[in-house]
């Protein structure tokens, strides 16, 4: 058969949308019934192990220290009972390569007996340490295949769960992952030490600000994760899809998002009957889901959970973008986390909040409502914009990726240009503090006396109103919208938990030595002047206007920010001095460390591209270019036909020659797509990524233009690919 018929596949898939199962048949969604009951909390497993053994568990998880074997035997068993009285068989150390995936091992629990036969086991040396074969996985160079092993040890602070599906369930310990040297070989390793970094950090600061019963300071996160759901009788049909994630043809259909009537609006049957399995299974594995809403893109939708401790919810992350894509397939959808899966419409993000919690229970960003508490939140607030000002690089790296190019600075995404938003009133007040660090009336008539008076009340959600600014103040936390919907926060989450440690620490420093000039430690006097002096040299990565403007562009260089505008141009700056010397200082990565990331990064991006370059390359070969050559023929044929008839065909003489210029044209630009794909433009990782930005991109982009305009006009039963009208409207 020559032509797809594709309007069968339109077909076939609403048949999905009519096959869903009734409500009345789902599940139970009982949330405090069904909360957790896939995951083995310390708590929980408290309940299961005799007091002696959980009180030493406990204390050498207090003082992080090496789990005793025997201990660590106690514990296997409890797991392995809670897991198989579950169904589990088997169980992993689950781990978060540098892919920015997760890897998983599966071993069964079994032991065979001496009479032939088997009993389930697991022992503690089995839980406290796994050696998955490491030479598959990306190392940056940190790992040669002579000593190819790596070793997973277990991570007591994040809960062991359950994985279930169809083909059975499986009991998932979370692990870090590092190499027998020492290295870290995965991003859980360098969230837990920067972590411990800003922990340390910012407990001295409280001690210093005279809030003394804090022995701990977590880095809170709560994220926004944004995707699109189609309907999987396209995604098959679309190699690019299926290869790259995002579609590298497609015009842009009569109606994209103009009409804005998809965000917040009502939620389709079938999509809304999806996102409540998704929730229920999220739930049952502990994860407190909270909104789900319809995003601006047509077909594009948002889930978020509440925040938790950056380690649990990193995992928490990950499991949540796994359940996304495994349970849309049930419903006959996929569900595609890519920044910018189709032109023309908004990218995906995933809103990174964060903040810090002490142990005593105080919001470090949340303004608050005493003079004392004002004091922290100014102090901690000052030191989270001195960061971003001091390492706008760090930020822009930690989200600098092939995906995120096609959505930063684009018109629905925060630009590349880092800056932070305060809103109104805030920034208002701490032009006050720069002009007088001192007492000074604020807009809303309050009265701000730096450690002396209440802040006047801050409304929660008045920055969320710019949207266009890549780090938000929102209330009580900072946003960081910047980052990519598919990635793994947790390079991110590393980046603000150290470089917001460093600045809370050069503070303190600052603060020490104020307080050392007054006889008795007069904090109150000590106080605004570290605030003034901080701010002072901070002040201009303060924003408030439309960060999509080009006049921010043009004002950002006179102020003399950094404007990273893509991945390439980004990602060399990690390995500058001031970066090396940071993550060194705080031990949350090493040099060595720090260059194998890099490597993997630019390595990614290379590979990224180049697959792009080549699905594009045989798209347009064996799909485009056919099809389109098979309409021209019926083209001719009619015409000469036609005209032996005695017909007039002048109707068709137009649409042939626009045809075939088009063909030609797009046979060129193929034609210089493969020359520069197949030169890499280097040996070195660093050349071929280079090579790929300049003129492999720039190609693609060639070719993808003429395709388009051939879609336009081409017969549709003849066009091979689904279109975005359908793949985007039809829910
Ligand atoms: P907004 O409308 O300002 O985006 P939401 O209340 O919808 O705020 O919260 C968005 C995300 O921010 C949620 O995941 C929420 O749990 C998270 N969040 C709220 N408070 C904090 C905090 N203190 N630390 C980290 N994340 C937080
Ligand atoms: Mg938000």
């Amino acid at each position: 058969m020559s032509k797809s018929f594709r309007r069968y596949d339109v077909m076939a898939a609403i048949r999905h949308t009519e096959s869903l199962p009734s409500p009345s048949s789902s599940k139970s969604m009982n949330i405090p019934e069904i909360f957790g009951e896939n995951t083995l909390h310390l708590d929980n497993l408290k309940a299961r192990l005799p007091k002696s053994v959980w009180k030493e568990l406990r204390k050498t998880l207090k003082n992080n220290e090496p789990i005793p074997l025997g201990i660590a035997d106690a514990v296997a068993v409890a797991m392995k009972d809670w897991a198989t009285e579950r169904g589990a068989s088997h169980y992993t150390h689950w781990f978060q390569p540098l892919t920015g995936s997760t890897a998983e091992k599966h071993d069964s629990f079994i032991t065979p007996n001496q009479g032939g036969g088997a009993i389930a086991e697991f022992s503690g040396k089995e839980l406290i340490q796994g050696e998955p074969d490491a030479s598959s996985f990306p190392s940056g160079g940190l790992r040669a295949t002579f000593e190819a092993r790596g070793y997973t040890a277990w991570d007591p602070t994040s809960p062991a769960f359950i994985s279930t599906s169809a083909g059975g369930s499986v009991l998932c310990i979370p692990t870090a992952f590092a190499s027998w040297k020492g290295d870290a070989l995965d991003h859980k390793i360098p969230l837990l030490r920067s972590i411990e970094a800003l922990d340390k950090a910012a407990v001295r600061a409280l001690h210093l600000l005279e809030e003394k019963d804090v022995t701990s300071v977590q880095s809170t996160v709560g994220f926004e994760q944004e995707y699109f759901l189609i309907d999987q009788e396209f995604f098959y049909r679309r190699p690019d899809l299926i290869t790259s994630g995002r579609s590298l043809f497609g015009a842009k259909p009569p109606r994209g998002q103009e009409l804005e009537d998809h965000y917040f609006g009502s939620i389709p049957d079938r999509v809304l009957a999806y996102m409540v399995e998704v929730e229920r299974e999220l739930y049952r594995l502990g994860i407190p889901v909270k909104t789900r809403h319809n995003e601006v893109a047509p077909g594009q939708y948002e889930i978020a959970p509440i925040y938790e401790n950056a380690n649990v919810a990193a995992d928490h992350q990950q499991l949540t973008m796994i359940t996304l894509k495994r349970i849309a397939r049930k419903y006959g959808l996929v569900c595609i986390l890519h920044e910018k899966p189709f032109a023309g419409v908004n990218g995906s993000g995933k809103h990174t909040n964060w903040s810090m919690a002490t142990d005593t229970g105080i919001n470090l960003l949340e303004p608050g409502e005493n003079p004392h508490e004002s004091m922290l939140f100014m102090f901690f607030c000052v030191a989270v914009i001195k960061a971003v000002h001091d390492h706008q690089d760090l930020l822009r790296i930690a989200i600098a990726h092939a995906g995120n190019d096609h959505r930063l600075g684009a018109n629905e995404a925060p630009p590349s240009i880092l800056s932070v938003f305060l809103g109104e009133q805030l920034q208002d007040i701490m032009e006050q503090v720069l002009k007088a660090g001192g007492a000074k009336s604020s807009k809303n008539g309050g009265f701000l006396g730096l450690g002396t008076t209440a802040l006047p009340h801050i409304p929660k959600h008045a920055g969320d109103r710019n949207r266009t600014s890549p780090f938000a103040f929102t209330g009580n936390k900072f946003e960081f919208r910047a980052v990519g919907s598919s990635q793994s926060v947790s390079f991110p989450v590393v980046v603000i938990n150290t470089i917001v440690a460093e600045a809370i620490d050069y503070m303190s420093n600052l603060l020490e030595a104020e307080l050392g000039k007054t006889k008795d430690g007069n904090l109150s006097a000590a106080y605004p002047k570290v605030i003034q002096s901080v701010l002072k040299s901070s002040f201009k990565i303060l924003f408030n206007g439309d960060g999509y403007s080009i006049d921010w562009v043009k004002e950002a260089k006179t102020r003399g920010l950094l404007n990273l505008r893509s991945t390439m141009d980004a990602l060399p700056l990690l390995m500058a001095e001031k970066n090396v010397k940071l993550f060194e200082h705080y031990k949350v990565l090493n040099h060595r460390e720090l260059e194998s990331r890099l490597e993997i990064m630019v390595d990614q991006y290379f590979k990224t591209i180049n697959i792009e370059a080549e699905t594009t390359a045989s798209i347009t070969d064996t799909m485009i270019l056919p099809a389109t050559v098979r309409y021209m023929n019926e083209l001719l044929a009619y015409q000469d036909r036609g005209k032996s008839a005695g017909l007039k065909t002048d109707g068709v003489n137009k649409t042939i020659v626009e045809l075939n210029g088009l063909i030609n044209e797009l046979n060129e630009r193929l034609y210089d797509l493969k020359a520069v794909n197949a030169d890499l433009g280097g040996d070195t990782v660093f050349e071929k990524a280079e090579h790929m930005h300049k003129n492999v991109i720039p190609a693609m982009n060639a070719v993808r233009m003429v395709a388009d305009k051939l879609e336009r006009i081409t017969a549709d039963d003849y066009w091979p690919l689904p279109t975005y009208r359908e793949m985007l409207f039809v829910k």
